[in-house]
């Protein structure tokens, strides 16, 4: 990302007041993603990597140290070889800066934690639900989630940096409200407006795949990649792209879809209402539907003893230990999977020419089975100058992916604005036994 540097400007162009303003924000900025990227480091070093000359460094660092999100953490060591000169202090982000509460309303799972500004996980939650559960009961565990996740994080430090909700569908952004998710069968809920009340600090409500790709971005194994192509594969299938070390979303913010690519027009009805839809093929209930016709068709399976006869009781952890087993039906299901998920790689390589694939959601739990399909095929369809430039790799965050994109979207907010003066919750909460 390129930043206007003050000094290398002033020369050829006069600020107003205004733009001295906007100029010394954007070099905050500046140095703390130099901080992110590089600390412990100095401020002689920050000056040379920023092109900002040592005074405006040191002045800039000293706000952002009384506004604690930096700290010194004590001199670099010696090195040999050099004069015994004076050591210079190294800075680092303050870890205590604040804490920031991430959730995922997943279709069959809600998820929660809260870290502080290292960005270290202080708690984290998960409990499995069911859509049928219906809107408000699920509502009211995430609420409970939320309450959870503040109080444990006011405990912590006073400053609370913001709250991220990922979610599986459609996110109007001016709103805030979940527009459509499909496998939940939620429509219009105004998520942002149910929750704002609650905190006093930035609130963030988005795409649960977009936010993973950010989070692999921002902390797992995307990080130092900017033209990233992210799958998510559970219930159903999420994408996100991050272009130029941004997450991509298209001109109403709804871009990547790639779950409801069309894949077979004659194929299974998707949960979206169209036909054929990718997701039809390469989500677990896909790997589910096929190992229950093939055992239902007389295929014997380790798994029908694993789920004591009931395979509509299948889970993914089942399915990995069954193909550690060697249990032919269920590599043949992990093949088949791959394949199709393959495919539709092997297009979005060939559309996106990214430098990085990264697999997650629950199904990246059959990483080790699925990537090896996956790359057999983007070898065999896509096109050499752009399969030689990939890699397809497993996410580092798995299924907290989302939980930890949520946690770099706050992050993100406060290197670019760190001036923005962090929130608190509205009140104090009850602790509920979540
Ligand atoms: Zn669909």
């Amino acid at each position: 990302m390129d930043y206007l540097a003050g000094e290398s400007s002033t020369n050829q162009y006069r600020f107003r007041t205004g733009d001295q303003a906007l100029v010394r924000q954007i070099n905050l900025a500046v140095i703390m993603h130099h901080l992110r990227e590089h600390a412990p480091i100095s401020r002689a070093a920050l000056a040379e990597m920023t092109g900002l000359n040592k005074t405006t460094v040191s002045s800039l660092v000293r706000e952002l140290i009384d506004r604690q999100y930096v700290r010194e953490i004590g001199f670099e060591k010696p090195q040999s070889g050099r004069g015994a000169g004076r050591l210079a202090m190294l800075l680092s982000l303050n870890p205590e800066a604040g804490y920031i509460v991430s959730m995922e309303l997943g279709v069959d799972y809600l998820m929660a934690i809260c870290t502080n500004f290292a960005p270290k996980t202080i708690w984290q939650y998960t409990e499995e639900i069911d859509p049928d559960m219906g809107q408000q009961v699920i509502f009211d565990r995430l609420l409970a989630l939320l309450y959870q996740g503040l109080n444990v994080g006011s405990e912590y430090c006073q400053n609370l940096l913001g709250v991220a909700v990922g979610v599986p569908g459609l996110v109007d952004q001016t709103s805030g409200t979940l527009l459509f998710a499909p496998n939940l069968r939620w429509e219009n809920v105004p998520l942002r407006a149910k929750l704002q009340g609650l905190i006093e600090a930035p609130l963030i409500i988005e795409n649960e795949a977009k936010l993973a790709a950010l989070g692999e971005h921002y902390f797992g194994a995307a990080r130092g990649f900017n033209e990233v192509l992210y799958l998510s594969a559970g219930v159903g299938l999420g994408g996100g792209i991050v272009h130029d070390g941004q997450v991509f979303s298209g001109v109403t913010g709804f871009g990547s879809e790639f779950g409801h690519m069309t894949m077979d027009p004659d194929g299974e009805i998707c949960n979206c209402g169209n036909r054929g839809c990718w997701e039809t093929q390469v989500s677990q209930r896909a790997l589910f539907a096929y190992l229950r016709r093939a055992a239902g068709q007389g295929n014997e399976t380790v798994l029908t003893e694993m789920t004591s006869g009931n395979l509509g009781a299948l889970t993914v952890p089942m399915v990995v230990e069954a193909a550690q087993q060697n249990d032919r039906l269920t590599l043949e299901a992990l093949e088949v999977l791959g394949h199709h998920l393959g495919i539709g790689i092997a297009s979005l390589v060939n559309a996106l020419n990214p430098e990085l694939v990264v697999f997650g959601g629950i199904l990246s739990l059959a990483s080790g089975y699925l990537i090896p399909v996956i790359e057999k095929e983007v070898q065999r369809r896509a096109l050499r100058w752009n399969r030689e430039a990939i890699k397809v790799v497993v996410a580092s965050h798995g299924q907290e992916a989302s939980v930890m994109g949520g946690v770099a979207r706050i992050f993100q907010a406060v290197l670019v604005e760190p001036n923005m003066v962090a929130g608190q919750p509205a009140g104090a909460f009850p602790m509920v036994n979540a």
